[in-house]
């Protein structure tokens, strides 16, 4: 667990009769003090960037106190590039990092001025026959003026796990090779910035991973500067830095991180003639995760093989346990300090066995009416959140800075559920 819930049971209390279970809490000031932390570690780079990973929490709210921590963000979609806009990121603040993307979707990219990362290299002419109608300056061969695309090094990274699998059995990225002739091509058409991105690991721990990965990545750098005179101005090393779900997890340390790529950024990239060379980072979950939890109310109780708790929630609203078997903490609002002499199988409503919250768990004992406190909720929490069973997703409360509580996401109604049914139709038809 990395981070201690911000409110005292009686404050929970008093919330949960203003704001009905289940709910997510986010702490801006928790927040915005590990954001200073982020950038200060990597502050030792010239003009350092993190753009925040839209997709692990997609509220306004949030993307509005990252940006005026100096984040930018990493989006996937078009609703995210959107978002974005709105919270009021724009430019080259916004990286789309995308997969199997519509063409629709890299034209409003372009018309924003945002950075385009390519996921593949023909992706360039998908890119110019879209752009084909918008770009009146054909003085880059009808692509923008700035052009990133995402490396898969294959075998050459080891590791992966099950959230993002291992390299080479990954459908995401460009192989050394297509990579080589894609940047000469870009050139040749008139291209004039380049960047290089990649995003080999996620939630780990390791720090080394990433000093690795920087290494892989400047390598490649020299190898395009070498071979097709192109020089990388801006690396985005993607997400992927873990939390400590767990008890006995460390946070991962940025300034190791940092330094040990500072080191190869000496060695490498300076003697090459690339500094000044932006590092960037796209995380998602060591921004908000540690700082968003998931209240819920043990409702239900049954003694059958094991002992469960049925909450009032469900993996509608979390699915990393039910998805990965995710570990997440859980505590019991005013028990923090209670002897954890039961064990539980803390569970959600959905026909799925998987909607676990807890597996086999040592909690104190719970009783019915208990609120229910589940951590590092803030990244890949809400926005997983699916409708499956009819289930209603739960709404999103931001702690301010001032100890006020403001709502940023109504929860969701039946009327919601029911929008894009043709009700009114369906009463005639035979
Ligand atoms: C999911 C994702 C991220 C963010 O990952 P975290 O684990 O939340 O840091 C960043 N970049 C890309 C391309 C992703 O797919």
């Amino acid at each position: 667990m990395s981070n201690d819930f911000p409110l005292s049971h009686e404050e929970l209390v008093k919330l949960t009769e203003k704001f009905p279970t289940p709910f997510y809490i986010y702490d801006e000031k928790a927040m915005r003090e590990n954001m200073r932390y982020f950038k200060k570690a990597f502050s030792i780079f010239p003009d350092f960037r993190e753009y925040y990973a839209v997709k692990a929490c997609p509220n306004p709210y949030i993307l509005k106190i990252l940006a005026e921590e100096g984040c930018g963000a990493d989006c996937s979609s078009l609703p995210e590039l959107m978002l974005s806009k709105m919270a009021g990121i724009k430019g080259d603040y916004v990286m789309f990092t995308s997969n199997e993307t519509p063409a629709s979707e890299y034209q409003y990219a372009f018309s924003e001025k945002n950075i385009i990362n390519l996921d593949d290299v023909t992706h360039i002419e998908f890119l110019k026959k879209a752009l084909a109608d918008q770009n009146g300056d054909k003085s880059s061969g009808g692509l923008p003026k700035t052009i990133c695309f995402r490396y898969n090094p294959g075998p050459l990274k080891k590791g992966g796990n099950a959230i993002i699998g291992k390299p080479e059995e990954a459908k995401y990225g460009c192989t050394r090779e297509q990579l080589i002739k894609a940047y000469a091509d870009c050139k040749a058409a008139g291209v004039e910035h380049f960047g290089l991105h990649t995003m080999v690991a996620s939630n780990e721990l390791n720090p080394d991973f990433f000093v690795d990965t920087a290494k892989i990545i400047f390598e490649l750098c020299l190898e395009l500067k070498e071979k097709c005179g192109v020089k990388i101005e801006f690396v985005d090393l993607g997400g992927g830095v873990g939390i400590p779900y767990k008890p006995d997890q460390k946070k991962v340390d940025l300034e190791y991180v940092a330094s040990g790529i500072r080191k190869l950024y000496d060695e490498m990239i300076v003697p090459a003639g690339l500094d000044p060379l932006r590092i960037c980072f796209e995380c998602g979950r060591p921004i908000t995760g540690p700082y968003g939890w998931l209240v819920t109310k043990a409702i239900h109780e049954k003694h059958i093989y094991r002992e469960y708790i049925g909450t009032d929630s469900c993996m509608a609203d979390l699915m990393r346990p039910g998805m990965y078997g995710s570990y997440h903490e859980l505590t019991v609002s005013g028990k923090e300090n209670a002897p954890k002499d039961h064990v539980y199988d803390v569970v959600g409503s959905l026909c799925e066995n998987c909607d676990k919250f807890a597996v086999q768990r040592p909690l104190p004992k719970i009783d019915i009416g208990d609120l229910l406190i589940i951590h590092d909720a803030g990244a890949h929490g809400r926005s997983m959140g699916y409708n499956y069973n009819g289930k209603l997703r739960a709404g999103e409360l931001l702690l301010r800075q001032d100890g006020s509580v403001k709502e940023i996401r109504r929860r969701e109604t039946i009327d919601d559920l029911f929008a894009t049914l043709d009700l009114d139709g369906v009463k005639n038809f035979k």
